[in-house]
């Protein structure tokens, strides 16, 4: 490794590496052997409350660092992030588990989410309204102040960046709390963007676990709270913010369904639907879980994407394996637990189903076929590299299907004719809709759920919307004594 991972880890606050303030840490572990990478301060509410004061005193100075400046620092940061993208992408493989060069792919994402949102930062307009020649109205877009964000463990920096720079751009101070078994990599961010000129104060980084994160929706001086995580958890945020009446951002789990139609290219579809499920391990809420297959080409769908799932190499993340582990012991427990519900409701396992044969939390690329709807193989969300297949007859049973789950974040449709395929496209009941690839999304397109999996929308200008709010300023013209 070209850089060294220090022993310990500690909060970013303030612009400085601090303690927990009662001295407690936490180890984070090393997917792919189960042993300790390093020990991390674990955040308490105290800790909450400095964060949530040091962004409180240092949001108003930035909101009142002219846009332009504002956007200059933020593309620094990318600059500063894509220098050291191999220490990133090499510090979130070791953490996180995934293959490196996926997560190379992770910290470019990062750049882009800076580049882009610093290029937005000063053409964030009002309008006015046309209210008569009696009146001048007009808006202006401020900032909330400080911005809670909760990330979870699957894009650990990527996610962090997403809900950060569009925060920043629209003038609030951050305090994010990363998961508590990935928190690396946002450490070395808030780092970097502090040497590239982001205050002090204005992005604060806390790692720790449930407590925290309760501590920080639950707060009174939050002004805005982006939660990106599980659906129970994303329910207990809401009713925190419910207390407050904070506005919340939730970006929550999927269970996306690929459609592949008679029409599809089945290479092509075979290629993304594997992509879609087995990179990051499957640890993706807009993974393709689903696929969806008209019966007429169901048996040569399943071979391919069989001799697909079987051409994965595991191991550990930087070696840069197909796969690597998932990312804890708990939550590979829990995917192995889903495989054995599935064989026991009757689905059969066309490949995988096992844990490797080594160290570290390896679940093999698994296959399931025979696959009803209504399995809970086919409702859940497993998180992990279980591709269901469910076959159907004719495009409404396709679109029922699709749409016959709770949530509704991703989904893809597989088909060379163009009207099948955008007519589908447009009856499935997600977020995005991939045509011909999955996983097509970019910071430009602006990502976010229906049903469970989510309100508002992170990414694109419409992330925009979730960190600033609208001033109507009214001025009479009118000399009411004339
Ligand atoms: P999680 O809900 O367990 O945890 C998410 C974050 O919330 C973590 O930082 C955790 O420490 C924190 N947290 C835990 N309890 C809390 C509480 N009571 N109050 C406040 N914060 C609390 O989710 P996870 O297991 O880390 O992530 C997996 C889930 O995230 C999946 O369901 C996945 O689909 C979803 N996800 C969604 C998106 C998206 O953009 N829609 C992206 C990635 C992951």
């Amino acid at each position: 490794m070209a850089f060294e991972i220090h022993d310990r880890y500690q909060l970013f606050v303030d612009g400085a590496f601090v303690d927990a303030a009662d001295g407690e840490t936490r180890e984070t572990i090393d997917p792919a052997t189960g042993e300790p990478i390093a020990t991390v301060a674990e955040a308490t509410a105290t800790d909450v409350d400095r964060a949530v004061e040091a962004a409180a005193a240092a949001q108003p100075e930035w909101a009142a660092t002219s846009a332009a400046e504002r956007g200059r620092i933020l593309q620094r940061v990318a600059r500063s992030v894509r220098e050291h993208a191999d220490e990133l992408a090499e510090l979130e493989s070791r953490d996180q588990g995934k293959p490196v060069s996926q997560a190379h792919h992770d910290v470019e994402g990062v750049a882009r989410f800076f580049e882009y949102y610093g290029g937005a930062a000063d053409k964030l307009e009002g309008r006015t309204a046309p209210t008569g020649a009696d009146k001048l109205a007009f808006t202006e877009r401020e900032p909330y102040g400080v911005s809670g964000q909760i990330v979870p463990w699957n894009f650990p920096v990527n996610l962090t960046a997403r809900g950060v720079a569009p925060a920043l751009a629209a003038g609030n101070a951050v305090v994010v709390k990363a998961a508590p078994t990935t928190p690396l990599s946002a450490l070395r961010l808030a780092e970097l963007a502090s040497e590239a000129g982001v205050p002090d104060g204005a992005l604060n980084v806390l790692t720790g676990g449930a407590e925290p994160g309760e501590a920080l929706s639950d707060h009174g001086d939050v002004d805005v709270l982006t939660f990106t995580g599980s659906v129970p958890t994303g329910q207990a945020v809401m009713q925190s913010a419910a207390e407050t009446i904070t506005p919340v951002t939730l970006e929550l789990g999927g269970k996306n369904a690929a459609i592949v139609t008679p029409e599809a290219d089945l290479g092509s579809a075979v290629f993304w639907t594997s992509i879609g499920i087995f990179t990051n391990g499957g640890q993706i809420c807009s993974a393709a879980d689903r696929a969806v297959v008209h019966e007429s080409i169901y048996d040569d769908f399943v071979e391919s994407v069989v001799d697909r799932a079987e051409s994965y190499d595991l191991g550990p993340g930087v070696e840069d394996p197909g796969m690597g582990p998932l990312n804890h012991e708990s939550h590979y427990e829990s995917v192995l637990e889903y495989i054995d519900v599935g064989v026991n409701e009757g689905a059969t396992l066309a490949t995988g189903g096992e844990a490797a044969d080594r160290e570290g939390f390896f679940v093999e690329p698994t296959v399931f076929t025979d696959v009803e709807p209504d399995m809970r193989i086919a409702q859940e969300e497993i998180f992990g590299p279980v591709l269901t297949v469910i076959p159907y007859g004719d495009p409404a049973e396709a679109v029922d299907i699709a749409n016959g789950v709770e949530y509704g974040l991703t989904g893809g449709v597989f088909s060379q004719d163009v009207d099948e395929a955008l007519s589908l496209a447009r009856r499935v009941d997600a977020g995005t809709v991939y045509v011909n690839e999955w996983f097509g999304g970019t910071p430009e397109t602006p990502f976010g759920g229906t049903k469970k999996s989510g309100i508002g929308r992170e990414k694109g200008l419409e992330a925009l919307d979730a960190y600033l709010q609208t001033k109507s300023i009214t001025v009479n013209l009118d000399d009411p004594t004339a």
